[in-house]
């Protein structure tokens, strides 16, 4: 079956019980046990609720994983999948790894003992020198926030099983429609659902994707000990973003194509940072692992007044930290996503002055185009 029809014809697309066409949102934290002596599917919500048990099902179908797992956000699933590691292990992450990411490994984990090496990944022979006795995982995102760099994914499972490690691959940019870590050998996805997978702006969420048994048992213990579960309605809201996953992805994907084609031919813009352009570093590496190149670029203007002009005056684009929802989203990285970064690392990473991130969304494209000439233009 093809990834747009197991989209609306998987394990649950309908409720087993009425045949209703939606998962019902069970609302409900405890459940009436029959017989006190046998054991029981759902017992208690936050180990077992029906709705959240579908969307759960349901990303382990889409990513080809053994089990699913959904958090209340996307940081969430990330410091749930990190709380398998132990006192005196240590991560390799990429080094543009997602801001709370960041945080959550240099300012909560670093207390309980779990060291990070913060490693540019596109770069696999950086990934072996950086690989010590006590390194238990990797840590990608390809493409990543916010220049898109492209690491090896199978490159880095290759190195990954010669020393006994764990990938684990942030899939949020690209969403199980085009890219399929799993496939390619990883152990872990996560997803910050919030983005592409509700797809409207409405929802914080994460889920999380295990290949294996063992692995999946892990975190399972983890979801139901350390308790960060995404409650039923949300879960229903990922369930109804999903089923227009691929109508979304593919005219946001075209739209953002078309738009990254003719900045890139402007002549305020310096750059253009979007997996699909010819020249795009390790565009081909890129191809060999995904299915396009995904509703999310930045850009770089020639002057910062430019950039910062644009901020104001934009009209279609939302300003705003997030994306992947039906509304583009421009966003400043050195005054929002990554305010918090030193300059000098914000700068080694190219996160400067001139540059402005984009989530493309399902306007007009020649609406989009206008208004963004215009903005650019510094006009009103
Ligand atoms: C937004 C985001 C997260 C965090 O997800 P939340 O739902 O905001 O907690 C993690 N990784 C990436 C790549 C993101 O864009």
């Amino acid at each position: 079956m093809n990834f747009g029809t197991k989209l609306i014809h998987n394990t649950n697309d309908k409720d087993k019980i009425t045949g209703a066409l939606s998962i019902p949102i069970y609302q409900v934290s405890t459940y009436h046990q029959e017989d006190i002596e046998a054991e029981q599917e759902y017992q208690y919500s936050r180990s077992e609720n029906p709705t959240r048990r579908a969307i759960e099902e349901t990303i382990a179908e889409l990513e080809n994983g053994d089990r699913g797992f959904a958090f209340s956000s996307g940081m969430a699933a990330t410091s749930s999948v990190l709380s398998i590691f132990s006192a005196g292990d240590h991560i390799i992450a990429c080094q543009d790894v997602y801001g709370g990411t960041y945080r959550a490994l240099n300012r909560i984990f670093n207390r309980y003992g779990i060291e990070v090496s913060l490693v540019d990944t596109t770069d696999l022979g950086e990934i072996e020198a950086n690989i010590k006795e006590n390194t238990r995982a990797i840590f990608l995102e390809t493409p990543s926030n916010p220049t898109l760099k492209i690491t090896n994914l199978k490159g880095a499972v290759g190195i990954a099983k010669a020393h006994h490690l764990l990938v684990i691959v942030d899939n949020t940019f690209m969403t199980p429609y085009l890219q399929r870590p799993l496939d390619l050998g990883a152990d872990i996805v996560i997803h910050s659902a919030t983005k592409f997978i509700g797809g409207h702006s409405d929802v914080v969420a994460g889920l999380v994707a295990v290949k294996g048994k063992a692995l999946s048992e892990r975190l399972y213990m983890i979801q139901n000990g350390f308790g960060a579960v995404l409650g039923p309605q949300d879960s229903w809201l990922l369930l109804r973003g999903l089923k227009t996953l691929k109508v979304r992805m593919d005219y946001q994907q075209k739209n953002a194509e078309e738009l990254a084609q003719w900045l890139s031919n402007h002549e305020k813009i310096q750059k253009v940072y979007y997996p699909g352009l010819l020249g795009h570093q390790n565009r081909e590496i890129h191809d060999t692992q995904a299915n396009g190149a995904g509703a999310v670029m930045s850009f770089k203007t020639v002057e910062i007044e430019t950039a910062q002009k644009f901020m104001k005056m934009v009209k279609l684009a939302a300003v705003a930290v997030s994306l992947g929802g039906v509304e583009t989203i421009a966003s400043y990285p050195v005054k929002m996503s990554h305010a918090a970064m030193p300059k000098a690392q914000r700068e080694s990473l190219g996160i400067t002055e001139n540059l402005i991130r984009l989530s493309v969304g399902l306007e007009d494209i020649k609406d989009l185009i206008e208004d963004f000439d215009k903005a650019l233009a510094g006009a009103e």
